[in-house]
């Protein structure tokens, strides 16, 4: 039996003891797919919707506790269909950070949104077809990198927009991403792959869709950055980590991308790496979504060895004492206004980057708050969802303008785009950052000498 089928006593304040928790099978025939303890603790504080940055903004979305617990336990006493509401959730998962029974919220509505694609969203609507379409960037992006200049122009044309907009709802209000003219992958192959050699010390990168296609810089930044620090780097094949997928209700989507990505990390593992990501939302995905939803052999090993890659760092290494001694003259990274992803924080990683920044001498992290960015991914993509995305982003938007700083910084593709989109500033990843202090203050490995 596993841990999440055991009837459990630890039910919060004011929940009927008698009341013990059973199993919820949403797909019957997929028996991996089970709640973990938990489900049956909700005594109705309503902190998850509080801290739901969608309902704060939107009055017609009933918010987390409806999605979780309520709607769960609607569907466990009568034939009721999922409700359509699932799909505005944007899965930022910030209510499961903030429940304090340890309701498996996101896993539930991850669950219902699945369900309520498969049986009740028509798979001839537009809807449909343009949340396949978002949820499966990685299938795109390879066409748009065969020739990035070509599909940069195009994308950027106006009437691109307009079309994608009437013909697709996605948003004309924002910019498409550009293509970057050189891989990454492409980059690692035309490297020759690894410069250092060493069995004692290796990771397996999860570099994720955004950083391969469209921002190189952060993975070779990573790249630079471990190799400063003598590891062995390995670029495992992967597919997209699948939160995209999640969080659109794409799950049969999401279980093809996981087990190729399981299977290829759990073979790095056995060759002695452990596993780190530049995104903050692939990290979760293999932590948290990977071993919720399903169970491929090796799930759980490659969630528990899986890392942020400053994380990583910071424990493995003497992180501060190498940032301490390093500095950067180089206008582009004095001073910065800092959002913390919602992904990140999910994994209490919000302190780290205005510590690690604040050792280094000539660069400065101003931390905006702990609001949402509003984008979360996909949903700030959607035509519907424009608005409330721009709404949710105010609060971060205005304490950005507020900081002292004319450019952003965050480990969040989607917010990053966000943050660029709501204010006009550059955005750098953390690992850019730290890929300047740690480099530049040794000349003999400067930046540009690890390619
Ligand atoms: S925060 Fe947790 S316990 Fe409180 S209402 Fe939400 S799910 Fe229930
Ligand atoms: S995941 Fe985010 S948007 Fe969805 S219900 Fe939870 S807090 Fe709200």
């Amino acid at each position: 039996m596993s841990d999440a089928e055991q009837p459990t006593d630890d039910h919060g304040p004011g929940t009927d003891s008698d009341d013990e928790f059973e199993p919820i099978q949403v797909f019957p025939e997929a028996e991996e797919m089970d709640l973990r303890p938990g489900a049956d603790n909700c005594y109705k504080c309503s902190t998850c919707d509080t801290n739901c940055p969608v309902a704060e903004v939107d009055d017609e979305f009933p918010g987390p506790k409806f999605q979780g617990p309520e709607q769960w336990r609607l569907k466990r006493q009568e034939d009721q269909d999922i409700d359509d509401s699932v799909m505005k959730c944007s899965n930022c998962m910030r209510c499961d950070s903030a429940c304090p029974s340890e309701v498996p919220l996101s896993q539930m509505h991850n669950t219902a949104r699945a369900e309520y694609v498969e049986q009740n969203m028509s798979k001839f609507s537009r809807e449909y077809w343009r949340n396949r379409m978002l949820a499966n960037y990685r299938t795109l992006a390879p066409l748009g990198a065969m020739f990035p200049r070509t599909a940069n122009f195009v994308t950027g044309l106006s009437v691109t927009s307009w079309l994608g907009e009437k013909v697709m709802g996605i948003t004309s209000e924002r910019d498409l991403p550009e293509f970057a003219t050189e891989t990454f992958r492409e980059w690692w192959t035309k490297r020759g792959g690894a410069k250092i050699d060493n069995p004692d010390k290796r990771i397996a990168y999860f570099h994720g869709c955004y950083a391969n296609y469209n921002t190189p810089e952060v993975a070779k930044a990573l790249v630079r950055v471990y190799e400063h620090f003598g590891y062995e780097v390995m670029v495992p094949d992967q597919s997209c980590s699948g939160t995209p997928m999640f969080a659109n209700g794409m799950l049969e989507d999401a279980r093809r991308a996981t087990e190729t990505n399981v299977s290829e990390l759990a073979a790095a593992l056995e060759d002695g790496a452990d596993i780190v990501a530049s995104c903050s939302s692939c990290s979760m995905s293999i932590r948290q979504e990977y071993p919720e939803l399903f169970d491929f052999e090796g799930t759980e090993d490659v969630a528990s060895n899986t890392w942020d890659a400053v994380e990583y760092l910071r424990v493995h290494e003497d992180l501060e004492a190498a940032l301490a001694d390093a500095s950067v003259d180089d206008e582009r990274f004095e001073d910065f206004a800092y959002h913390a992803p919602c992904h990140a924080r999910n994994q209490g990683l919000d302190g780290q980057t205005v510590e690690l920044l604040a050792l280094i001498d000539g660069v400065e992290a101003h931390d905006v708050g702990d609001s949402c960015s509003g984008i979360s991914g996909t949903y700030g993509w959607k035509e519907e969802n424009y608005e409330t995305s721009m709404k949710i982003g105010e609060e971060m938007f205005e304490h950005m303008e507020h900081a002292d700083a004319e450019q952003g910084l965050t480990e969040c593709p989607t917010c990053s785009m966000q943050m660029g989109h709501g204010t006009g500033y550059e955005i750098t990843h953390t690992l850019e950052v730290l890929a300047a202090a740690l480099l530049e203050s040794e000349p003999s490995q400067s930046p540009s000498s690890a390619d």
